[in-house]
């Protein structure tokens, strides 16, 4: 498997934030991110340059799996990059860990389907808005990648409804244009407004500082849930915490 970095700590985003976890970081991803503050996402070494000297490269499941029993720890994330580009890999991670009783969390843009619905506790889907969408750069092309898979998204709101795994919408929040598309999008998959979180975007404190306040107006306005990065800011950037 394709992997940036493995690493145990807490989680920082979403309904299990403050559970300690061990993390698998895929590389690779098949979006690229810039935010309209110009922030590419806060794992670019993922996207942007997966060839980063830092980044592990291969591992076996074998090896990921002796990693995680070091920490006796339940709750395993992986996350990315984008894990599921790496179909088989991630189902035969999924079934070695669900062996040992993990409580597993995938985190996701939603862009792809597959298998691995079977084995996911708490799928985390963060489908990427336009505000993400990278400009001027050689990646405007992907202007013309199609962000959001609308047939996956019904299908993953579907399978949670029938009690399959649990689920939650995280949206990266960067000003008031995201609200409509948001909308837009739980229109088509039909998930309700309780199970949104909404992120200040930011890769550094005095970023989420900038927007913490605005996100949270917001989530009061719509009935969204907020959730902090808390990651960001106790280590600020850094890598494999
Ligand atoms: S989908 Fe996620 S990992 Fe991929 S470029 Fe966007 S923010 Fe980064």
């Amino acid at each position: 498997m394709k992997v940036s970095e493995i690493f145990y700590s807490i989680q920082g985003e979403g309904k299990r934030s403050g559970v300690p976890s061990f993390f698998i970081r895929a590389n690779n991803c098949n979006l690229r991110c810039m935010f309209t503050s110009t922030n590419l996402c806060d794992t670019p070494y993922t996207s942007w340059t997966p060839d980063d000297e830092k980044n592990i490269g291969e591992m076996s499941v074998e090896q990921i799996i002796r990693e995680y029993k070091r920490h006796k720890v339940r709750d395993v994330v992986i996350t990315g990059g984008e894990p599921t580009i790496q179909a088989e890999e991630l189902i035969f991670l999924c079934k070695e860990l669900k062996s040992l009783n993990a409580y597993i969390t995938i985190e996701t843009n939603g862009t792809l389907f597959g298998d691995f619905v079977n084995y996911v506790d708490l799928l985390s889907i963060s489908p990427k808005l336009s505000s993400s969408i990278p400009y001027n750069t050689k990646f405007e092309k992907m202007h013309t990648v199609n962000r959001i898979n609308s047939e996956a998204l019904i299908k993953f709101n579907e399978l949670n409804q029938i009690g399959k795994f649990d689920i939650q919408w995280k949206f990266v929040f960067c000003n008031d244009n995201d609200i409509a598309e948001i909308k837009e999008i739980q229109d088509v998959a039909g998930f309700p407004d309780n199970k949104i979180y909404l992120m200040p975007e930011g890769i550094n404190e005095s970023d989420l500082n900038l927007r913490r306040s605005l996100t949270v107006e917001m989530c009061k306005k719509y009935g969204y849930n907020y959730t902090d990065r808390l990651h960001i800011i106790i280590w600020g950037g850094k890598r494999g915490v």
